[in-house]
């Protein structure tokens, strides 16, 4: 809807707006807000309002903890679940610091700059995102159980789908906050959901998917139900993936369209920085240990791939026209912040851009029936957070694209994570304590 400052005052002011929640993400992509009265909300606008940085994860340490966030005036939407009388919207926050410069740990911020790189060289990225997540039943006390659900699987239709309702006020509810669904569907497991966006600008995206995962949780709560965006809840059924769509285009023309240019050099140079660069980003991408039990079966990839149709692949350049012409990247899972994960894709593929990258030849067979002496030729995702933070740790790009506090303060709460996850033997047991009910 694009609101200016003027416009939301306005707004606010005629439809009987009682609650502004400013809201931002941790590094984690975690979202936090506080709630302001609307007197308050010209001096937001102005002066920003203070907030213990030090209280936020991987923000900053407490002698130095007071940071401002100036709200988005283009970022306004209501919150159709509140009170329909003294009503509350939202606006998600740039983050600064008291001397009025940006603060560098904001991820939205880092997601801006890499939009701003991109239109330096002329270009335009494209972002569409497929979120995949589980509902399961609570307990009489209301406590989150794993218990799915629902026994249906994919594509399938009611009594089976018992998501149909849940799926559709989340649908309708999106909608009225100017968030565009495309389509959503029941997946493979049992319990397990899909909705699908509509592409817009990368920024655009990764706000619409922390308003995704806010409505998904608040709706399913609403339900009785619990919704949960954990990679792999279970072993033996399908992961959770989040599949990100991205074009590029340059004076509106989408490079990916196969009817203007079969073999675009642009094109296959931004695919290529990015398949070089995913596996040191895979700790953004896949930030949970939980991740990496998705990997290498079940339709999510196990290799540095591309091809044009099949699902084992990391990158899927599907058969789709016009406007629609994209590659998909099927590596990424939900539990990632989306900030951070696109900024690092984004720059990746303009890196490959930069240095002209010539794009590895596609592999158009099933990795999933592939011997172990065939699969040897290819490079591997990580086999476990600790693997992808090493990566991350060693990789001149990261560095280059990220500040270091943030990124130190990431991969040291991240190895945090990992130890305790060693320290308690049972990777499945700790993953359910530490991750079911929050991620
Ligand atoms: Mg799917
Ligand atoms: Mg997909």
């Amino acid at each position: 809807m694009n609101y200016t400052v003027s416009e939301v005052l306005q707004f606010v002011r005629e439809n009987d707006v009682k609650f502004i929640r400013l809201a931002f993400c941790d590094i984690f992509g975690v979202q936090k807000n506080i709630s302001i009265m609307p007197a308050e909300l010209p001096r937001a606008f102005e002066n920003g309002i203070s907030f213990d940085a030090s209280a936020v994860r991987g923000f900053l340490n407490v002698d130095e903890s007071d940071l401002f966030l100036f709200p988005d005036p283009a970022t306004l939407s209501i919150l159709p679940w509140r009170p329909a009388h003294s009503r509350v919207v939202r606006m998600l926050c740039d983050i600064r610091r008291p001397d009025g410069t940006l603060f560098e740990g904001d991820t939205r911020g880092l997601l801006r700059r890499a939009v701003a790189d991109a239109a330096r060289m002329g270009l335009q990225c494209r972002v569409g995102a497929e979120c995949e997540f589980y509902l399961f039943e609570r307990d009489e006390a209301g406590e989150p159980t794993m218990i799915p659900h629902d026994r249906g699987g994919y594509f399938d239709v009611s009594p089976r789908d018992k998501g149909e309702n849940v799926r559709r006020e989340i649908c309708l509810t999106l909608e009225e906050m100017g968030i565009q669904p495309e389509s959503s569907h029941h997946e493979q497991g049992p319990g397990q959901n899909e909705i699908d966006f509509k592409y817009s600008d990368a920024l655009t995206a990764a706000d619409n998917l922390i308003t995704f995962k806010w409505v998904v949780r608040t709706t399913a709560a609403r339900n009785g139900l619990h919704a949960s965006f954990l990679p792999k809840p279970f072993a033996d059924w399908s992961g959770s993936g989040l599949h990100v769509n991205l074009s590029v285009c340059k004076n509106g023309i989408n490079l990916f369209d196969h009817n203007r240019s079969i073999h675009n050099p642009e094109v296959e140079a931004f695919m290529q920085g990015i398949l070089d660069r995913v596996p040191e980003i895979t700790a953004f991408l896949n930030p949970l240990t939980n991740s990496y039990a998705r990997f290498g079966r079940m339709e999510a990839p196990g290799y540095v791939t591309w091809s044009h149709q099949n699902r084992s692949q990391l990158v899927r350049v599907p058969a789709a026209k016009g406007e629609y012409s994209r590659m998909e990247l099927r590596s990424p899972d939900p539990s990632c912040n989306p900030y951070l994960a696109f900024a690092l894709l984004i720059q990746a593929g303009l890196e490959g851009i930069g240095q002209n990258k010539k794009l590895c030849a596609p592999v158009d067979g099933n990795l999933f029936s592939m011997s172990a002496e065939e699969l040897a030729a290819y490079t591997r995702l990580p086999q476990d957070l600790e693997e992808a933070l090493g990566l991350a740790q060693e990789s001149a790009f990261v560095r280059r694209v990220l500040p270091t506090g943030t990124l130190d303060r990431y991969i040291a709460a991240k190895r945090a994570e990992c130890d305790a996850c060693g320290a308690a033997g049972d990777r499945e047991q700790f993953e359910r304590d530490r991750y079911f009910a929050e991620v």
